[in-house]
């Protein structure tokens, strides 16, 4: 249908609007039929009590079924059945965070509160770049900023605090800054501008993989990544990290940079920060802490503790999508000193940024920030901060810390299970040990026994290798799982172990099966 022209014949302005059929989409009848459908089935989804894990389906049967759910007309109406089959499907292929079962992953579930507000600022958007189009936004930035700021121990209006979308973007923007801060003039004249040596990052063994793509992003090249060793807690240990850097300048290189880890992702480890300060600065190196996993302990009087010395660092980040319980992605990225957060980017164009800075420009982090529209996620963890106060975040985080801490406990009891590393989060990595089982028999156990399980249905666990050994592992983001829900995970690990171990030994001892799967 062509456009209408629309004669306002009570007005004595003649107005023109222009509708065609794609309006109907766009409205609010619409919007509360597909609110009120979505809203029953979220809510029966968190009132569900069943142990499941994820059910994987083929991509071929998805893609069919997915296929099969669109419309073949050019332009459909709002179909209440396809709608309830779509979300269906998505429910039913998602992770189950809110199960027992649930426990392989960092994604958490969310405060449901949070979910509501994203709905809300995804139809009404703050895009958080611009005070002019994100006022609230930019607000909240500065208020999260003074009271993690009071947890950290900073002085008021001496640091800094910027969001970003995810710890992988916050790592590099810090990086950024640090390499813009060391190595002058590389912003606009490249690393070869004022190098006579040869830049380079340090980071620990177990680093993030967005931690060791950092380098070939930002043009030090990966070459220039000097790996850092670990101690039996696996973590950076700082005389033999001395060494090592000390060893790096004499042949040429200039780390410029060290990045250490607040919740490692493999085993949830805390870097020995204060040491770690120290070493940088003796090199006159910007330390950056990956806290994303780990930083929310500040929130929690009896986690905070084992942050000791991430105030002494250069910039940190924390995962709030992770474990501060709103919806992803929120990442909160500090400076410890102020005016540094817009040296990650030290460019300004004249359609986003106004000559002169006013009260308005001052508070807005387009300057300081990769993204450009940027979903205002500030606001979940704002609104559920306002809304409940610190301990509900405080409460829930030590809940999970306590029944991590229980469960290898637990599994140090039994003879058949291996728990080299006593947990410092909620993550926790084992082995199951058949009797006479070791070496690489042992590994492709682990992975057969991940895939066993997932494919169950039940439990959803993860694994990773660590010194040559394959792990299982578990993150528990979810608060309702108890020791019952350890204990029968542990017995269907046992079970699947002994129908592989059986079938072997039928077969003449063929060897296990070896995939790989991404880290989180
Ligand atoms: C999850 C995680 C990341 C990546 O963060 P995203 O928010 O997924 O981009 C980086 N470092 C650590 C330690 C993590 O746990």
């Amino acid at each position: 249908m062509d456009s209408l022209c629309v004669l306002d014949e009570g007005s004595s302005h003649q107005r023109e609007t222009f509708a065609t059929e794609t309006e109907s989409v766009f409205k609010v009848r619409e919007f509360s039929a597909a609110a009120h459908q979505a809203i029953e089935w979220l809510a029966n989804m968190l009132s569900r009590d069943e142990v499941e894990g994820v059910r994987l389906q083929r991509p071929v049967d998805l893609m069919a079924r997915a296929r099969s759910l669109m419309t073949k007309a050019d332009l459909g109406g709002f179909d209440a059945r396809r709608f309830a089959d779509i979300l269906e499907l998505y429910l039913e292929t998602g992770i189950k965070v809110n199960s027992r079962g649930y426990m392989g992953r960092q994604f958490s579930s969310v405060m449901p509160v949070t979910a509501v507000f994203e709905m809300v600022s995804a139809m009404a958007p703050q895009p958080a770049s611009y005070y002019e189009a994100g006022q609230l936004a930019n607000i909240a930035d500065r208020l999260i900023e003074e009271v993690f700021g009071r947890f950290i121990g900073w002085p008021q209006g001496s640091f800094e605090m910027v969001t970003t979308s995810g710890a992988s973007l916050a790592n590099m923007t810090a990086a950024l800054v640090a390499r813009n801060r060391r190595i002058s003039g590389s912003w606009n004249g490249g690393l070869a501008v004022g190098c006579a040596s040869r830049p380079a990052i340090a980071i620990g063994e177990d680093a993030h993989f967005s931690v060791s793509r950092i380098a070939g992003i930002i043009g030090i090249g990966q070459d220039q990544v000097i790996r850092l060793p670990l101690n039996k807690q696996r973590q950076i240990c700082p005389e033999r990290a001395r060494a090592i850097i000390d060893g790096a300048m004499v042949q040429g290189l200039n780390v410029f940079c060290l990045i250490a880890s607040a919740g490692t992702t493999a085993i949830g480890a805390n870097d020995p920060l204060p040491e770690l300060a120290a070493l940088a600065k003796r090199h006159g190196a910007w330390l950056h802490v990956d806290a994303a996993h780990n930083g929310a302990f500040l929130v929690s009087d009896q986690l905070r503790p084992r942050l000791a010395g991430l105030e002494l660092a250069d910039s940190f980040c924390l995962d709030a999508h992770k474990t501060l319980f709103v919806p992803a992605l929120c990442t909160l990225l500090f400076y410890r000193e102020k005016g540094l957060a817009e040296t990650a980017f030290p460019q300004k164009d004249s359609y986003v940024f106004d000559p002169f800075e006013d009260e308005m420009a001052a508070v807005q982090s387009g300057v300081k920030n990769f993204e450009c529209t940027k979903r205002p996620s500030i606001l979940n963890l704002w609104l559920a901060w306002s809304l409940y106060g610190r301990r509900a975040f405080a409460d829930k985080l030590e809940q999970l810390v306590k029944i991590t801490r229980s469960a290898y406990d637990y599994f140090i009891d039994q003879p058949d299970f291996i728990v080299p590393y006593q947990p410092e989060s909620n993550i926790l990595c084992f082995v199951h040990q058949p009797p006479g089982l070791s070496g690489n028999s042992l590994s492709s156990l682990q992975l057969e026994l991940r895939n066993r399980v997932r494919a169950a249905g039940r439990y959803l666990l993860s694994k990773v290798d660590l010194n040559g050994q394959t792990m299982l592992r578990i993150v528990l983001m979810n608060d309702r799982v108890g020791l019952s829900d350890i204990a029968g995970m542990a017995a269907e690990i046992r079970r699947h172990a002994g129908d592989i171990l059986e079938n072997e030994s039928t077969k003449g001892g063929q060897d296990l099966p070896v995939g790989l799967e991404p880290e989180e």
